[in-house]
């Protein structure tokens, strides 16, 4: 009990009965310190630890971690000294803490001064360290440091005191090995008698990295797609003359009301640019709301479009407005429009001429300033010949009608578009990729895309899952049954398999023809137009070769 002055210091006692704790099992796998379990490791492997704790974490983090590793053993010895000397001396009784560190080879303590009244918890210390392994191993991997290093030995002892003590006490190195020293040298008081207190602290509380990275990651991933939605309207990235031309004539478009028709095929992003349109126009602020008139049922577009007064129909048990009513003020984006029916195209065209419309079982009119989008990839003019589209309706939308060129058309643009993808997919997918491979782009230059940028953008997402992160999107990547090896490609395989056994057995080119021939005819039971489809051959040409082989 009570106080130990520096001057009147002992030395250390013999520490043969914290030895007697050691047992070694080595039959068993087993050490032990009384009932503890121990690991004898090689201080290698800690520095090759430390080493990839501090490269992938940063200093400070792996820093953090160690001190608190060590805080958690010397709390556990706190318990052992208490056990151990239960009735020696206070200083005696706290030399398990130094001994232990001493018995577990990481370094050597020699008390200085100690301070301590059980009574009133105050606790001052200052220890010299000899060749603290954690100096030892730091410096043989970056040499001399400008900070202390010897985490967490000073975690422990923070640990070891504060138990022991029963207050708070922090201990930081005055001066270390790690820094050039002869020796470290380390001072311990309670944490509110440091005036950095705060700064000491935070390397004792845990910090849950993985929330963070994973809080930090959707930011990243939601600033990136902001970013290109701003920077490039979506996925409208491109600088060939087809695909600039296109967007200035939407961009005069912009300024004015005016309704306009976008044709294109399937995929070739008539919606970006619908959105783009919206964007670069007055009402930007105001709502872009899109629908796919081919998506909804014939007998409920009407309603989804024009809205519905309570007891419409039954069923429509509430009024509610249609898409028009809320693109108020807007754009409203139709695609698909050759797909409305009859009834709707009748309401569409009279919204065009009045902007105004009756929601369904309602006699009122309501007014609408709506910027109408429309887009298709049907020939409206054959549809209007047919009588599927009204001829005045489409008088009406081909005001200002504007073609988006198809991919092929605009092949220049592939490499920017598939890298803009790979950017938008790899975050979406949590990866970093170096790239695409020049053979792969090369592939993608020489495809003819059929699907267009959805093609596109489908094919860049599937290649960023196969590639291996942090490597490149290779060609068996993007076009697995293109690429010999890959395992799609194991027909190609097998095709070339029976060549080289036709040709080893001499089989001629005209007589496998008309074995092929043959076997397709019987296939077909003996129907021309089916056996020249599982040839590949149109009509014409099948029964032309039949015929020149019965008169040749
Ligand atoms: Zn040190």
């Amino acid at each position: 009990m009570g106080t130990v002055m520096s001057n009147e210091l002992p030395d250390l006692p013999a520490l043969d009965d914290l030895q007697e704790l050691l047992r070694f099992e080595p039959e068993e796998g087993r050490i032990w310190l009384a009932e503890e379990r121990m690991v004898l490791l090689r201080s290698s492997e800690l520095q090759a630890l430390r080493k990839e704790m501090i490269e992938s974490l940063g200093i400070d983090r792996a820093k953090g971690l160690l001190i608190r590793m060590g805080y958690i053993a010397g709390q556990r010895d706190a318990d052992t000294a208490r056990r151990l000397r239960p009735d020696a001396p206070m200083f005696e009784m706290f030399s398990v803490g130094p001994q232990s560190h001493m018995m577990t080879g990481q370094v050597k303590v020699v008390p200085v001064s100690m301070n301590v009244d059980e009574i009133s918890k105050t606790f001052h210390g200052i220890f010299e360290w000899q060749h603290s392994f954690e100096a030892e191993i730091f410096l043989a991997e970056y040499g001399v440091s400008y900070e202390p290093v010897c985490w967490s030995q000073t975690g422990y002892a923070s640990g070891f005191t504060t138990r022991f003590t029963g207050r708070q006490i922090l201990f930081r190195e005055l001066g270390c090995m790690g820094c050039g020293e002869k020796v470290c040298r380390i001072e311990g008081r309670p944490v509110e008698e440091w005036d950095d207190a705060e700064e000491l602290l935070r390397y004792y509380r845990p910090d849950r990295i993985a929330d963070q990275l994973f809080t930090l990651q959707s930011q990243v991933t939601a600033l990136r797609e902001n970013l290109t939605a701003e920077q490039s309207f979506g996925d409208l990235v491109g600088c060939s003359a087809k695909f600039l031309k296109v967007r200035e004539l939407l961009a005069r478009a912009a300024e004015s009301k005016v309704t306009v028709l976008l044709l294109g095929e399937t995929g070739v992003g008539k919606d970006m640019f619908a959105k783009a349109l919206h964007q670069g126009s007055p009402r930007r602020d105001k709502p872009f709301i899109a629908v796919n008139c081919a998506a909804i049922p014939a007998d409920l577009i009407e309603a989804e479009l024009f809205g519905v007064e309570k007891g419409a129909y039954t069923g429509a048990d509430q009024s509610r407005p249609g898409r028009f009513e809320r693109a108020h003020g807007g754009t409203l984006f139709l695609d698909e429009v050759g797909e409305l029916s009859p009834q709707a195209q009748a309401a569409l065209l009279r919204v065009l001429q009045e902007s105004e419309l009756e929601r369904l079982g309602d006699t009122r009119t309501r007014k609408v300033d709506v910027r109408l989008v429309a887009a298709t990839n049907e020939d409206l003019e054959e549809a209007v010949r047919q009588g599927r589209f009204r001829a005045d309706l489409l008088y009406r939308l081909n005001v200002y009608s504007v073609t988006v060129p198809a991919l092929r058309e605009r092949i220049d643009d592939v490499p920017e578009l598939a890298r803009h993808f790979v950017d938008k997919y790899s975050s979406l997918h949590g990866k970093i990729l170096r790239g695409i491979t020049d053979r792969a782009m090369a592939m993608l230059r020489d495809y003819h895309w059929p699907g267009n940028i959805r093609e596109l953008g489908n094919i860049i997402e599937r290649g960023i899952i196969l590639a291996d992160n942090g490597g490149e999107i290779e060609a068996s990547h993007l076009f697995p049954q293109a690429v010999p090896g890959s395992p799609e490609a194991s027909n190609e395989t097998e095709l070339n398999q029976l060549a080289e056994k036709l040709l080893e057995q001499g089989c001629q080119l005209s007589v496998l023809e008309q074995v092929l021939i043959d076997r397709a005819m019987e296939r077909a039971g003996g129907n021309i137009s089916r056996a020249a489809k599982l040839l590949g051959l149109t009509r014409a040409t099948l029964d032309y070769r039949l015929k020149k082989r019965v008169s040749p």
